[in-house]
């Protein structure tokens, strides 16, 4: 997508620090992180929101949770995390690409965020 924040961050068009990448997946840290680990983790074919996820696609959503699992090791989240996802208006999206925050490296609490 030509006017996509994150499809021009996986494509290098636009920096960002990157903690994983594979076929299906690029995952880097979140600018503004609210927690000590704040990662992005985003599909690489451009889904704009959960909303969009069928049958055609939802493999890469798959892919998006192998990763944060991986990911998760090795930013040493073995106390446990937390994965977010904001759909639309509502839901908080402000970036319409699909994406998970994995957020972690302290105490969350037990509220829904
Ligand atoms: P949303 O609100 O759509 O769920 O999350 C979008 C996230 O993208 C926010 O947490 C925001 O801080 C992050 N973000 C926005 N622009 C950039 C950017 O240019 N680089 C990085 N690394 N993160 C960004
Ligand atoms: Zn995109």
């Amino acid at each position: 997508m030509d006017n996509c924040l994150f499809c021009k961050i996986i494509a290098g068009d636009i920096p960002s620090t990157k903690v994983y990448e594979d076929e299906y997946v690029f995952a880097f840290r979140d600018i503004n992180p609210v927690a000590p680990v704040h990662v992005l983790v985003v599909p690489k074919q451009h889904i704009p929101c959960a909303d969009a996820v069928d049958s055609s696609n939802s493999l890469y959503v798959a892919k998006c949770f192998e990763a944060i699992a991986k990911i998760a090791k090795a930013e040493g989240l073995e106390n446990g995390y937390r994965v977010i996802n904001n759909c639309g208006e509502d839901g908080g999206q402000t970036v319409m690409h699909l994406h998970f925050h994995l957020i972690g490296g302290t105490d969350l609490g037990i509220a829904i965020r």
